[in-house]
């Protein structure tokens, strides 16, 4: 059996229109001519599972999925051919981003490896979510070292603090506090370091009895919030019973 269009382009990496899934034309972003690339509301590929082919309404590059694999492998058809019917082993085409990430890193976000399912866009939206956390998370880390950095008091402390930090994450110590000193002293400073900033601004500023009394206000806003809901929700499963009992009765 030919192999997927589907799951060519998902293993591939190429971008779905989410909007577009489930329809019989699923469009993504074009792998050959790249004219949809910087334009976010552009997928130009089309993808015909139905048929197995493609075709691009830009460049008007389109087939079977045999001739979309040799694109994506840049090799000939008849390489992709032998590769098929021989069983011979086909080089891996590019993986998502979520695909690289250990184990490790993904107990760090509470999540496990997302499990490869025939359903290809629910894979593939797994994938998306994993990775879309796991970026979170790194923002996360990031804020909170740099700002501990920013809030320091000695120079040896920042230095410590930036190796441990670089240590958990896996990286070069000395490119983190070259980044943290340039984010400190930035015009425009990325996102984490505005964060981070505000942040080391905030703890160094609040006093610590004030600090708590804040943080049980905020936790008994969340718990009233939940008891809200579970009422909510009380209600809604009385409103329900009563409908069902009346249709019954309706009936019988
Ligand atoms: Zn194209």
């Amino acid at each position: 059996m030919l192999p997927l269009i589907l799951d060519e382009a998902n293993k591939a990496g190429i971008e779905f229109n989410m909007y577009s899934t489930g329809k019989k034309e699923v469009r993504t972003k074009c792998p050959f001519c790249k004219a949809d690339a910087n334009r976010s509301e552009k997928f130009y590929l089309s993808l015909n599972a139905t048929k197995n082919a493609f075709k691009c309404w830009f460049c008007q590059e389109g087939g079977g999925v045999i001739k979309f694999i040799a694109l994506l492998q840049g090799t000939s058809e008849d390489e992709v051919k032998k590769q098929i019917f021989k069983g011979q082993e086909r080089p891996k085409p590019k993986a998502h981003p979520a695909e690289r990430l250990k184990k490790e890193q993904l107990q760090e976000i509470g999540l496990t490896p997302p499990k490869y399912q025939k359903d290809y866009l629910s894979y593939r939206r797994e994938l998306d979510h994993t990775y879309k956390r796991w970026q979170e998370h790194q923002h996360q880390e990031k804020r909170d070292a740099y700002s501990l950095f920013y809030g320091l008091e000695t120079k040896q402390a920042k230095i410590d603090m930036v190796r441990e930090y670089a240590k958990r994450a896996s990286l070069n110590s000395e490119e983190v506090m070259a980044e943290f000193v340039e984010a400190m002293f930035a015009h425009q400073k990325p996102s984490w370091a505005v964060d981070g900033e505000g942040l080391a601004y905030f703890f160094n500023h609040i006093d610590p009895q004030e600090f708590l009394e804040m943080a049980i206000g905020y936790l008994q806003e969340i718990s009233n919030h939940y008891k809200e809901i579970e009422q909510e929700k009380k209600l809604m499963e009385n409103y329900y019973k009563k409908l069902l009992e009346r249709q019954y009765k309706k009936i019988s």
